[in-house]
């Protein structure tokens, strides 16, 4: 028997499942069963996968892996967001977060253990990075979440790349969850209910429009030209404001979507009439989406939420220049689920 060279079977795309049955001398459309009882049927292992012979399942269990996640804690929100803790086979903690709404439940994912970027508001890079998430470790907490939204009697409808981790730094694991998810024989939610959000890492933004996929690209800007981003955000430093405003411009030409971009508002500092009139001038032309994230308490940062008063002045303000702006409420503060309040450490 061929070894395979992936450990995790939800390591393999569903053409890649097949290769790899037909390699062993298996009818290729096991593969649909495969993928049925793991992905739409919630199968933790290969024993309750009864239509496929029994000779078989054992091979496969002596050759992958198929388990759930270790669970080390799950919180539930007042207002009903759960966050989930994992601690991965090398103990490493991620979180993921399950948002329940009236017309839509939302997985977060994270992509990485740690982050990189550093960005000065974000308690995700406050530990650093310390390495990408495989595809199998990425799908795994969709089907965690999955399960638990079967709970709440709503199906997981929406996917969002915005928890630990930046998903264009683990590019090609991060593309392969997203076509299992994507996948009508994996999870089989729609591209456009799936949204991936970046700091902004350029090349992949022009790698994405090629991908042919038609997810949905949220923008971190936060700064509201290139010295503001600069302060807030250091990967402004290699891929500049203008730089990255001019890629989005590229992007929406190529594939005719929109983007959205996420502004944080921080008093002081990013909820300006200077910034207001900065973003104006940047976003002439551009036909967009905002949304404005009030600032979540992170212990380690001293900025401040602005008051409602001065967020909707603000969002008023980016209306009357014709940028559609919406306050972002924020769910689960009160487990620390809320935007950028994710960490990859048990320490919170
Ligand atoms: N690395 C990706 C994915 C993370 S998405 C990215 O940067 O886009 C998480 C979103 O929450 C990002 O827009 C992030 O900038 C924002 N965020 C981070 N810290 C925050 C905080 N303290 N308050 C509000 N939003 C925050």
């Amino acid at each position: 028997m061929i070894q395979p060279s992936v450990k995790d079977i939800r390591d393999f795309s569903f053409e890649e499942l097949q290769e790899y049955l037909t390699s062993i001398g298996e009818k290729s459309f096991r593969a649909s069963q495969i993928f049925e009882w793991i992905y739409q049927k919630g199968a933790w292992s290969f024993d309750p996968m009864t239509n496929v012979p029994e000779i078989l399942r054992q091979k496969l269990a002596q050759a992958f892996i198929l388990k759930p996640h270790k669970i080390d804690r799950k919180e539930i929100s007042q207002d009903g967001t759960t966050k989930f803790l994992f601690d991965l086979d090398d103990h490493q903690k991620v979180e993921t977060v399950l948002i329940p709404a009236a017309t839509r439940t939302t997985i977060c994912i994270s992509t990485q253990a740690g982050c990189k970027f550093g960005c000065r508001f974000c308690a995700s890079g406050i530990g650093g990075w310390i390495r990408n998430l495989s595809c199998a470790e990425i799908i795994t907490q969709v089907l965690h979440v999955k399960e638990e939204a079967l709970k709440h009697d709503n199906p997981l409808s929406h996917v969002v790349f915005m928890g630990i981790g930046e998903p264009f730094d683990n590019f090609d694991n991060f593309m392969k969850a997203i076509r299992l998810i994507n996948d009508q024989r994996g999870i089989n939610i729609g591209a456009r209910r799936i949204t991936v959000s970046t700091c902004g890492v350029i090349p992949k933004i022009k790698q994405l429009a090629n991908e042919g996929i038609q997810i949905e690209l949220a923008i971190s800007l936060h700064g509201y030209d290139n010295a503001s981003r600069n302060i807030l955000m250091p990967v402004n430093r290699k891929y500049p404001f203008d730089d990255l405003i001019a890629a989005c411009r590229e992007y929406i030409q190529a594939t005719k979507r929109q983007i959205t971009f996420e502004y944080i508002l921080i008093k002081d500092v990013t909820c300006t009439d200077k910034a207001a009139e900065s973003l104006k001038k940047a976003f002439r032309g551009i036909i967009c989406k905002m949304n404005l994230i009030p600032y979540n308490p992170v212990s380690e940062f001293d900025h401040k939420t602005p008051s409602t008063q001065e967020m909707q002045a603000f969002r008023n303000r980016l209306e009357q220049f014709g940028i559609l702006a919406t306050i972002r409420s924020p769910r689960g503060r009160d487990v620390a689920a809320a935007c950028g309040q994710l960490r990859h450490a048990t320490s919170n």
